[in-house]
């Protein structure tokens, strides 16, 4: 049994020293094996995962390794259990830590800073300078610490969102995503009521900035894409205005709908050329963009024009200035509906499946759920 010096734990939770993980070996190849079950240290816990939903950039880690780091170089073979967008149960509490309790459920974020560096100490933890030294305290579960394709993960206390019994799991790790659009708005400057946001590109951070901007008061919200289904989902979440580029000139609909000026913020969610410059193009002087995609490349834009036109540019990484917190807050009091993003779920002994959905896109799939709670079925599969 699981019982290590220092680590309180509870008869209503038992604990088996070895778990169900998902773990990195070759590219592409996932093995599901046991592993040692984690301890927690101090300030952190061990949390039962309930729930794992699957982003794209978990696809990119188990075929081609970045942007997961570990001790410094890429993550396979290196017994690495990817996944990151996860929720569960408070099992085990690591030593003096009594801010949680055992049972409560909750929301993670993937990253917990060095608490030590000068970045860390300005609160700006998703860009702490001990980036990938677990030895110095920073995790980033799923990226450069084990994550969530697992029974058991170890989580800070401070990555911790308590989730409200009204909430299910499903949405619950809808948290991360909405915590990271919550970031973008948080760096461009947060107070966006009355003020207009477009949106590029309509994938799950992109979906749920319209969702978050249009609770914030941000007016007009306008998303701009391709596929017209998500774009659909966009307009439920709350977008006044949606714009399919393959049929209209994105630049100029939204300088119309802004009375000819453009935007005072635009989130860059798609992190193409085009659409790189698309952002820049429809932002007013002065106006803010803020680049929440991975590129995958150098691009070629036109600095001349965010330059004579004093545009600011952020980029962002992750979910950080505890934004997790404010999108579970929002989410909680039921001012946007996640679900909407969330297309199907599958049980954690099918992850592969899961990920094919994900990747290939079956069946429309946006956000693809992994559930260790129960062992899904068939209908599960159908039925959400
Ligand atoms: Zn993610
Ligand atoms: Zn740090």
């Amino acid at each position: 049994m699981y019982d290590p010096a220092g680590v309180t734990t509870s008869p209503d939770f038992p604990i088996p020293a070895q778990m169900k993980a998902w773990i990195l070996g070759n590219p592409d190849e996932l093995l599901f094996r046991g592993k040692a079950t984690p301890i927690p240290g101090r300030a952190e816990v061990l949390v039962r995962i309930d729930a794992v939903a699957i982003c794209a950039t978990d696809l990119e880690i188990i075929s081609s390794g970045s942007p997961a780091s570990i001790q410094g170089g890429l993550p396979f073979n290196k017994s690495f259990t990817p996944g990151h967008e996860y929720m569960g149960t408070v099992a085990a509490l690591g030593p003096a830590v009594d801010e949680v309790a055992i049972g409560e459920r909750v929301s993670v974020e993937i990253h917990a800073g060095c608490g030590q560096c000068s970045r860390c100490r300005q609160g700006m933890y998703t860009s702490c300078l001990n980036y990938g030294r677990p030895d110095k305290g920073h995790r980033a579960n799923g990226f450069t610490t084990d994550g969530g394709f697992a029974e058991y993960a170890i989580n800070h206390i401070n990555t911790l969102a308590r989730v409200p019994d009204t909430m299910s799991d499903a949405e619950a790790t809808l948290v991360v995503t909405a915590g990271t659009s919550m970031y973008g708005l948080t760096e461009l400057g947060g107070l966006v009521a009355g003020e207009s946001v477009v949106v590029i590109g309509p994938g799950p951070i992109g979906l749920l900035a319209v969702a978050v901007a249009k609770a914030l008061g941000a007016s007009p919200v306008i998303l701009t894409g391709t596929r017209n289904k998500r774009l659909a989902i966009g307009k439920e979440l709350g977008a006044d205005r949606i714009i399919n580029v393959a049929e209209e000139n994105a630049v100029d609909v939204v300088r119309q709908l802004t009375g000819g000026i453009g935007a005072d913020y635009v989130i860059e969610c798609a992190g193409t050329e085009v659409t790189v410059n698309q952002a820049i193009h429809m932002t007013n002087r002065g106006g803010k963009i803020c680049m929440a995609a991975f590129p995958h490349g150098p691009l070629t834009t036109d600095l001349a024009h965010l330059v004579k036109n004093n545009i600011y540019v952020y980029g962002i990484r992750g979910e950080g200035r505890s934004a997790t917190r404010r999108a579970m807050a929002l989410m909680a009091e039921k001012r946007f509906d996640a679900t909407k993003i969330h297309t199907h779920t599958f049980a954690l002994d099918d992850l592969p499946t899961a990920l094919r959905y994900a990747r290939d896109r079956v069946e429309d799939a946006i956000k693809v759920v992994v559930t260790a709670r129960r062992t899904a079925t068939l209908a599960d599969v159908a039925a959400e």
